[in-house]
């Protein structure tokens, strides 16, 4: 089974201790993969790229952590240590020469003849932020409506691991929301509260304040959703971290997703129900700017989220 040799610039990745041509990282179709967990983490370019080459992975510590975290929860076992990670994952980023922001996402899974045992493989290639400003892809629309699909429960798949089985959840909702005319899902919990998007933690702002669900809530816990809990204050916006109804979703002034994948992604509407008066909203345009200075260095306090690849 060949792993897309050469999509979006990954045309070397690291499998099992080494380094290699992404077609050549081949595994046995009678693999486990479903019983496997992941991580998804981002490297920013600093400067410019072309003169000085330079890219930050942001929050390794935290993902690592969760990476661990994940394996211990879904029992699985890896055979190399966290620096070895890092190592691994500095050797497939400058294998691969990119001159561009870089996702990285360390796969893991059990080995279907030795379960005892993982597979570890790294793959990387770049991406295009959504961040910056006048960036168009910020301000495009998003339309979102409450999944009919519950997130998985804590009590039955914990969305606490990062495992694959939990984005066929994900996966559910994310089709009806296609299908229904939707960009996108949000999803409740098993009680009714408001959840995470299918892939991003959600952030709503009402009456100058954020409000974001807690990890009971069912939701992945966030490196992101972390770090935006630490910063936003800074900007003069306090934060609560509490369960959240559907209508107050419906009702606050501007709602965004936070996440690796999504940086910070502005939500139009819920259910056909517009947020706020102006889109983006401005103070999910503060925080995401913000968020991009950090992502780029320029923020002295938290230049200890960035490592340098
Ligand atoms: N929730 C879900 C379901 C996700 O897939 C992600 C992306 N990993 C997030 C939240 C955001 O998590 P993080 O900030 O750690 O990327």
């Amino acid at each position: 089974m060949s792993t897309g040799a050469g999509f979006r610039g990954s045309k070397h990745c690291w499998m099992n201790g080494q380094l290699m041509e992404t077609k050549d990282a081949l595994v046995s179709p009678m693999e486990s993969i479903h019983l496997g967990i992941f991580e998804g983490i981002k490297a920013y370019v600093e400067g410019d790229i072309l003169k000085e080459g330079k890219l930050n992975i942001i929050g390794w510590k935290q993902h690592i952590d969760r990476l661990w975290r994940s394996a211990a929860v879904d029992g699985l076992n890896i055979a190399y240590t966290k620096d070895e990670m890092l190592k691994a994952v500095r050797e497939t980023i400058k294998a691969n020469k990119f001159k561009k922001n870089v996702y990285i996402q360390p796969r893991l899974w059990p080995k279907v003849d030795k379960p005892e045992e993982s597979h570890v493989v790294v793959p990387t290639w770049g991406f295009d932020t959504v961040l910056g400003k006048d960036n168009p892809k910020f301000s495009q629309e998003r339309r979102f409506m409450v999944s009919s699909w519950r997130r998985v429960s804590s009590d039955a798949l914990p969305p606490q691991a990062k495992s694959w089985a939990n984005y066929a959840n994900s996966n559910l909702a994310a089709r009806e929301a296609k299908r229904c005319g939707y960009d996108s899902a949000i999803f409740l919990d098993s009680r009714g509260f408001v959840s995470e998007g299918t892939g991003a933690c959600l952030m709503t702002v009402r009456g100058g304040k954020v409000i974001t669900p807690p990890v009971s809530a069912s939701i992945l816990e966030s490196v992101t959703r972390n770090f935006f809990i630490e910063f936003i204050p800074d900007l003069g916006i306090p934060v609560e971290v509490r369960d959240l109804t559907r209508v107050e979703l419906y009702a606050s002034d501007e709602a965004f997703l936070c996440g690796t994948g999504g940086e910070c992604t502005p939500i139009t509407s819920v259910d056909n129900i517009k947020l706020g008066e102006e889109y983006p909203g401005p103070m999910t345009s503060k925080i995401a700017a913000y968020y991009s200075d950090i992502l780029a260095g320029k923020v002295a306090k938290y230049r200890h989220w960035l490592t340098p690849v």
